[in-house]
């Protein structure tokens, strides 16, 4: 075995911090596996290595990167936040239920909207649908009355009378409104229609939120109604004779609140505007808090903005006893609250699952075996600098060593220093870096910006992905995810990197790792070897991603596989998504592979009647295109 005495388990969990992010669903095993731990109906858990799942596609024919979807921890995470909320309502003798709707935008994807509906029916979880697609996407998936269907967004007559027909079906479609404007079209569609809709406002709070989403919350929020807009809609309604449909009251202040005290402020200025609308005479029944639920991505459980600071049972305990504090004051019975958590529901049951296709090592540099007597001064310095390197002049070694550097690439570049003196410059410079590294690993004060030199040391692993496809938010947001080894965790990691994905754009990469709730610019990973697979999983990506990833570089969707882990331990590949083929990207961006196809086949002949190539290698070259417009747009083994 390659057990080293140095290095445990305990080391490796501690390092990538799965303890921390992975919420019980993912822990090391003691192979040095990284596992699934799914939860079971029956209550206990099985737990499964991603390695023997990675095993299972490829003998199904799906080479990576896949997405993988473990249903038991969607499952379970619908399952926590009802029960969560049902003790928090039972042990403070609240008088209100618990119902909780998914924000479709999170996660639009088919099989996901169906495992949501199927596994939230024991608690009646609904759907939130913000545009029209939405909309019919809960109307169809929504089959029988009973969960809630939130309606927010902008609404135009079709919307509208697409949920009036619902409603009429018996259906519990509510109608949030959102502007002014929605109104008359409420008003007037119902009325037409002989429907009395349940109606809902948007309201839009003061009380501002720290975090990354923070634009949503405070006045100059785009979204929701005003304190005279909301005077407007009351009176509107009034007129119409429909106050009496007025009865829910929805606010959202951001996605990923970090601090629990924001979300404690926002629920009591909502609870101020729900006490308002009981005044005016609406028979109000719900309080809808939005999302905001927050992941903690890197594990530190603080009010950092990838982080949170609140269990999910502190969240239900502090919204239940919030609302019910306000209300009691004033006599008004205890609404049903409502939340729309999405990034919680499901961001913990996809992973992406990668390999790595190459390294390029940049802390491997020895010294070039001659240096000339006669060669340039810059050269002499630098191995002055590395000679005399210490643990006392450490910062100074670096700082020269750096200015030398540059100094020998402006000489390169103005023509007074040639190739090969550059490239033993910069092998030296290399030398020295990693002997820098080494002291300020014993000694972290020894220099003033250690993560500089990090960076600097740090080898690019190839991942075979596309951070564009299949992580938007690490490029667009500087989200962070956690990743990790899915094997090998009895080793010691030796070599920081950073991972570079396949396009060719130096955004294309994942240079941010959490560590201690601030931001490292490299991981420690362990040494590729020759002739064997190094696998990686991006994890916590289910929420967001799959719908903002775009075609950058023409990579496509990668495959995604469902999987569902029984009672017995074994486990069943549910549901299978081929990712696209290079002629489905093709056809996407407007070109018809048939045609691509003739064309090329032309190009082929008419080097055949040239004597260029013959006919057995024309078919060749064709044979080869064909078999590229079917491929993975991936790297195929
Ligand atoms: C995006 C959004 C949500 C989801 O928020 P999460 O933080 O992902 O739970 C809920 N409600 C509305 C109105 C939203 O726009």
């Amino acid at each position: 075995m390659n057990a080293k005495p140095d290095w445990s388990i305990a080391d490796a969990d501690e390092l990538y911090r799965i303890s921390g992010w992975g919420a019980g669903y993912f822990r090391l095993n003691a192979d040095g596996n990284l596992v699934v731990s799914a939860p079971l109906r029956n209550g206990k858990t099985a737990e499964i290595a991603m390695l023997d799942l990675i095993e299972g596609m490829e003998v199904r024919g799906k080479s990576m990167p896949v997405m993988l979807r473990v249903q038991n921890l969607l499952e379970n995470q619908i399952k926590l936040i009802n029960e969560s909320f049902s003790k928090a309502i039972a042990d403070s003798n609240y008088r209100g239920k618990y119902r909780g709707v998914f924000p479709i935008k999170v996660n639009q994807q088919a099989q996901v909207i169906e495992d949501i509906v199927r596994f939230g029916k024991p608690w009646q979880h609904g759907l939130e649908a913000g545009s029209k697609a939405e909309l019919m996407i809960a109307l169809s998936m929504l089959s029988e009355p009973g969960p809630l269907i939130v309606c927010n967004g902008y609404k135009d007559r079709e919307f509208v009378e697409l949920g009036l027909g619902m409603t009429k079906l018996g259906f519990q479609v509510i109608f949030v409104i959102e502007t002014p404007a929605e109104l008359p079209i409420i008003v007037e569609s119902s009325q037409a229609m002989g429907v009395r809709p349940v109606i809902g406002v948007r309201a839009k709070l003061f009380s501002r939120v720290s975090g990354r989403w923070n634009a949503t919350s405070g006045d100059r929020s785009m979204f929701g109604l005003n304190a005279s807009q909301l005077v407007g809609v009351i009176d509107g309604l009034k007129a119409a004779g429909m106050l009496d449909c007025l009865q829910f009251l929805h606010y959202h202040l951001g996605s990923q609140i970090p601090n629990i005290r924001d979300i404690r402020t926002g629920v009591r200025e909502a609870c101020r505007y729900y006490v308002e609308l009981v005044e005016e005479g609406a028979p109000m029944r719900f309080l809808d808090l939005g999302g905001g639920l927050a992941v903690d991505y890197d594990g530190s459980r603080t009010s950092a903005i990838h982080s949170r600071n609140y269990a999910l049972e502190e969240y239900c305990v502090d919204v239940v006893e919030t609302i019910q504090s306000v209300l009691d004051e004033k006599g008004i019975e205890h609404p049903t609250i409502v939340t729309e958590s999405g990034r919680s529901t499901v961001a913990y049951s996809t992973v992406l699952m990668f390999n790595i296709l190459d390294v390029t090592g940049f802390s491997d540099a020895s010294l070039p075996a001659d240096i000339d007597e006669k060669a340039s001064d810059l050269v002499h310095n630098l191995m002055e600098s590395y000679r005399m390197l210490s643990d006392k002049t450490v910062q100074e070694c670096f700082n020269d060593a750096v200015y030398y550097r540059d100094e020998a690439r402006d000489g390169f570049m103005r023509g007074q220093l040639d190739l090969r003196t550059r490239s033993q410059i910069e092998q030296i410079f290399m030398v020295i870096m990693a002997e820098v590294q080494k002291i300020a690993d014993r000694n972290p004060d020894a220099l003033s910006e250690p993560e500089v030199l990090k960076t600097m040391l740090a080898d690019i692993y190839y991942g075979n992905f596309s951070v564009f496809q299949s992580l938007p938010d690490a490029w667009a947001i500087d989200q962070i995810f956690p990743v990790v080894p899915l094997h090998r965790h009895l080793e010691r990691p030796t070599r920081n990197s950073i991972i570079a994905d396949m396009t060719c754009d130096s955004d294309g990469k994942i240079d941010r790792f959490p560590e201690n709730g601030e931001v490292s610019r490299a991981l420690p990973l362990h040494e590729i070897r020759e002739g064997e697979e190094y696998y990686l999983g991006a994890f916590l990506v289910g929420a967001y991603q799959e719908t903002l990833g775009d075609l950058h570089n023409l990579l496509g969707d990668t495959h995604v596989v469902s999987v569902y882990i029984n009672e017995d331990g074994s486990f069943d590949f549910v549901g299978e998504v081929e990712g696209d083929s290079v002629a489905d990207v093709l056809s996407y961006v407007e070109y018809q592979p048939n045609n691509l196809l003739a064309q090329f086949r032309q190009t082929a002949e008419r080097a055949v009647r040239n004597g260029t190539i013959s006919a057995g290698e024309r078919q060749h070259l064709v044979n080869a295109f064909e078999a590229g417009l079917r491929g993975y747009t991936y790297y195929e083994q």
